[in-house]
């Protein structure tokens, strides 16, 4: 947040814009259930005329007692029957509020699924560059947190703003007859409350995004300390009281600010709440004074009293469901500017490239992370030919896995092009394109699923095909460990659910091979070190396996291994995201550069 007074008028014209979520809202429950909104309107309706009906029949009841008591004959059968009629209403009432709880009960369980699964569905639209970007991050973590329940709570409100606007003026129509003034007393006292609730939702709402990312801090926070993979080191290195000491530092601070908005809250409420109980009992005591004084019946006075209390209430119930609704839209329109985040996708139509024997190609490809001022890969460009392999060789932090994200279209370049077939990427048909990639990075998922999900995620058309898992896992060196599982392939993998297996690093870097593997259509073959866990025995067989199956596809493999790289047709290396050198083994150990220097000082640690 800044102060800007740039930002103070886009903060005016938000707050001002910001009731047009309603609509919206409104749209979104009534396609969630039409019938359980239905339900709820009636309900409300009704809901709001019965306490006007009910304080009717109370004079009536009174003013007849009054007769009865006064007469000489007294005729108690219509007493009786009046009040009877009145608990038939305050049935009927019952009735109907248990009816509006229920179906928002209801309505809350649909909507909060709706709402979630619109949330998740977006995020599977967005970019790898969205969750990277911390700002995007706190919108997507807003989102989750507040708004599933945020659009029907908006309608309960405006729901519950008829039903008392219809008690509200059903009361005034009886109150009316008394006097206007008294009717006008009781809106206008309500007022000073309104405008202090309206100011404090205001505030919480810009706490709540300010302080976004300290309690983003804390989730992580919570998750290093309780979780399974954060344990190990947690409790080695005796991180575990500094951490909480740090999480409990920012709820210190949060609280801080949490309690200094309450207390004004309250402190304020109750200030302005005196002027609401002053109006009550001055309007009582002129209630009083005109039954004294014979202008009203007794039963008169009691309706009165009674619609005085009920209808100050209501005054109350109205605005702050009023500045609730604020508070709501708020918390919505922080939803929707989620929802409505422009993916800027470029991608194309095309199945096929002009030229598949070109292969794929990097044309003076740059690229520069979103925030950072120096590039991460700078005019790289390369070509790799059906059926060659090229191997990456560079030290950390020197671009490799860039290189990779963006030959596999996670990212786009920042100027230059990557060509597959003799098309640019970005003309390609996702699906096409990624249908074509096989790759499993060096953080690849540990899916807490069972081993066959593991390995069949690979390629989610055959997830649930055995025998195809059974494929890949022997191409990966899988097979031999799974079988020997309790489960095999039904056994569930990791710690989260109830008898999951823990694999060793190795295990579950050859469960990510296979599941590259299953990509068997894949013509491209893209392995960000993928043995760098596995024993030498396991990775010399991977690789046979490797080599037979990619025949005629375009592999590219980063490793740090040079018994590997040293069988690529063509290798690179990378420093500070420029290539420094290239060829193949032979021609690159001839011109004794770099690759021929780390080459030698490997194969020396060896001997
Ligand atoms: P390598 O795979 O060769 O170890 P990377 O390609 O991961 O290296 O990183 C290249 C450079 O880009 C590094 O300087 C790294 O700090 C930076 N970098 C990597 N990922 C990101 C990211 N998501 N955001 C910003 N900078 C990044």
């Amino acid at each position: 947040m800044t102060d800007s007074p740039g930002a103070d008028v886009g903060l005016l014209r938000r707050s001002l814009g910001v009731f047009a979520y309603s609509r919206r809202a409104l749209e979104l429950v009534w396609t969630t259930s039409r019938s359980l909104t239905l339900a709820l309107a009636v309900l409300t309706v009704l809901a709001g005329v019965l306490p006007a009906a009910i304080a009717y029949v109370g004079k009536l009841i009174v003013d007849g007692v009054v007769a009865a008591i006064n007469a000489t004959d007294p005729d108690t059968r219509g007493v009786f029957l009046l009040i009877l009629f009145e608990a038939g209403i305050v049935i009927a009432l019952a009735a109907c509020q248990r009816g509006i709880s229920a179906s928002q009960s209801l309505l809350r369980a649909l909507l909060g699924q709706r709402v979630n699964v619109m949330i998740l569905e977006k995020a599977l639209t967005l970019q790898l560059t969205h969750f990277e970007d911390s700002e995007f991050y706190d919108k997507l973590t807003q989102a989750r947190r507040e708004a599933s329940s945020r659009p029907l709570s908006l309608v309960n409100r405006t729901f519950g703003l008829a039903q008392n606007a219809l008690s509200l003026t059903s009361y005034a129509i009886l109150l009316f007859a008394f006097s206007p003034w008294a009717v006008l007393i009781l809106i206008i006292a309500g007022l000073p409350s309104f405008f202090a609730e309206a100011k404090f939702s205001g505030d919480r709402f810009r706490l709540f995004r300010w302080r976004s990312p300290d309690t983003r801090m804390q989730m992580y926070l919570e998750s290093v300390i309780a979780r399974e993979d954060g344990v190990k080191e947690v409790k080695l290195f005796q991180l575990g009281p500094r951490l909480l000491k740090r999480y409990q530092d920012i709820f210190h601070k949060l609280f801080k600010e949490d309690r200094k908005l309450t207390l004004q809250r309250d402190g304020w409420g109750f200030v302005l709440g005196l002027i609401s109980t002053t109006a009550f009992y001055g309007a009582y005591a002129w209630i009083v004074f005109a039954t004294i004084n014979r202008e009203i019946t007794l039963g008169a006075m009691t309706m009165y009293l009674v619609l005085f209390r009920q209808g100050q209430s209501a005054v109350t119930a109205i605005l702050s469901a009023v500045s609730g609704m604020y508070e709501d839209n708020l918390y919505i329109s922080n939803l929707y500017e989620y929802l409505e985040q422009p993916v800027i996708s470029r991608s194309g139509a095309a199945q096929q490239g002009p030229d598949p024997g070109r292969g794929l190609e990097l044309d003076h490809v740059s690229f520069t992370y979103p925030g950072s001022d120096t590039k991460a890969l700078d005019d790289v460009s390369l070509q790799i030919r059906p059926g060659e392999s090229l191997a990456v060789v560079g030290e950390n932090g020197s671009g490799k896995t860039t290189l990779i994200k963006l030959i596999t279209r996670l990212y786009e370049p920042s100027s230059g092009h990557v060509l597959l077939d003799g098309l640019d990427l970005s003309e390609w048909n996702i699906e096409t394109l990624r249908q074509r990639v096989g790759v499993i990075f060096q953080d690849f998922g540990r899916y807490q699923f069972t081993v066959g999900e593991n390995i069949g995620a690979g390629d989610v058309r055959h997830m649930d095909k055995p025998e195809r898992w059974a494929d890949a896992a022997v191409s990966g060196m899988a097979a031999p460990f799974i079988n020997e599982l309790p489960g095999g392939y039904e056994t569930q993998l990791g710690r989260w659910f109830k008898d999951g297996r823990e694999l060793s690093g190795g295990q579950w870097q050859k469960i990510a091979l296979s599941r590259a593997f299953m990509r068997s259509d894949a013509d491209i073959l893209v392995l960000d070190e993928p043995t760098a866990s596995m024993d030498a025995g396991s990775e010399a067989a991977v690789f046979e396996h490797f080599r037979q199956m990619s025949k005629n596809k375009m592999t590219i493999l980063i490793s740090h291994r040079f018994s590997t790289v040293r069988a690529a047709d063509q290798i690179v290396v990378i420093h500070n995201g420029k290539i420094r050198e290239r060829g193949n083994h032979q021609s690159l150990m001839a011109d004794d550069g770099h690759y021929a220097h780390l080459f030698k000082l490997q194969a020396r640690g060896y001997q």
